[in-house]
């Protein structure tokens, strides 16, 4: 079972593609909803207000605790990042990255672009984006804007730092299902 977090952020359009292209899936708002799921997305939304809320109801625990591929967008790759900076902020580090928060700028100065990968994308939406960065060798970079990595992967964790469900393509929960 596919499991999108909802305890804040950008959690609908997600539940659009995923019941477009017919994969099962479930809202996690408890740790008994994660335990249900093999696959996790953390949506976009805002990483402070969303750790505050999963520490609050121990889902943070349960995150630490979790084994199956997880897929952060924005918010979510800040909170599944090893280091977090401005202002450095506690994160599950299930990834070798560094996320600078908001260093794509302001809501303002949120634009959309297309990225280069192999994978075939229409062009997606920044919204007060973190720059990631790879720690190690082993993180693997799937996707650049302007030679900067935007999408990768380490193992069973990808992070993104741009809204892909906002244009409703699939291609990217596609390929996380496979992961
Ligand atoms: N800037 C937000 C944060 O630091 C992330 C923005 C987003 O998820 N679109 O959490």
């Amino acid at each position: 079972m596919f499991g999108v977090l909802a305890v804040q952020g950008a959690v609908t359009p997600h539940l659009k593609i995923l019941e477009k292209v017919n994969v099962p899936f479930t809202t996690v708002r408890t740790s008994e909803e994660l335990a249900s799921t093999s696959r996790l997305i953390i949506p976009g939304g805002e990483s402070t207000t969303m750790l505050k809320i999963l520490r609050q109801s121990g889902l943070w625990q349960s995150l630490m605790e979790y084994k199956n591929p997880i897929w952060g967008i924005c918010a979510g790759a800040i909170l599944l990042s090893k280091e977090v900076t401005h202002p450095e902020q506690p994160s599950l580090g299930f990834i070798e990255t560094k996320a600078i928060r908001n260093a794509y700028g302001s809501q303002r100065e949120s634009f959309t672009a297309t990225i280069d990968s192999k994978f075939k994308l229409p062009p997606v939406d920044f919204i007060r984006a973190p720059k990631l960065s790879p720690l190690s060798k082993n993180v693997e970079v799937l996707g650049t804007l302007n030679e900067e990595p935007v999408l990768m992967k380490q193992g069973r964790i990808m992070i993104s730092s741009f809204h892909i469900e906002l244009c409703g393509d699939p291609t990217l929960h596609l390929y996380f299902n496979e992961i």
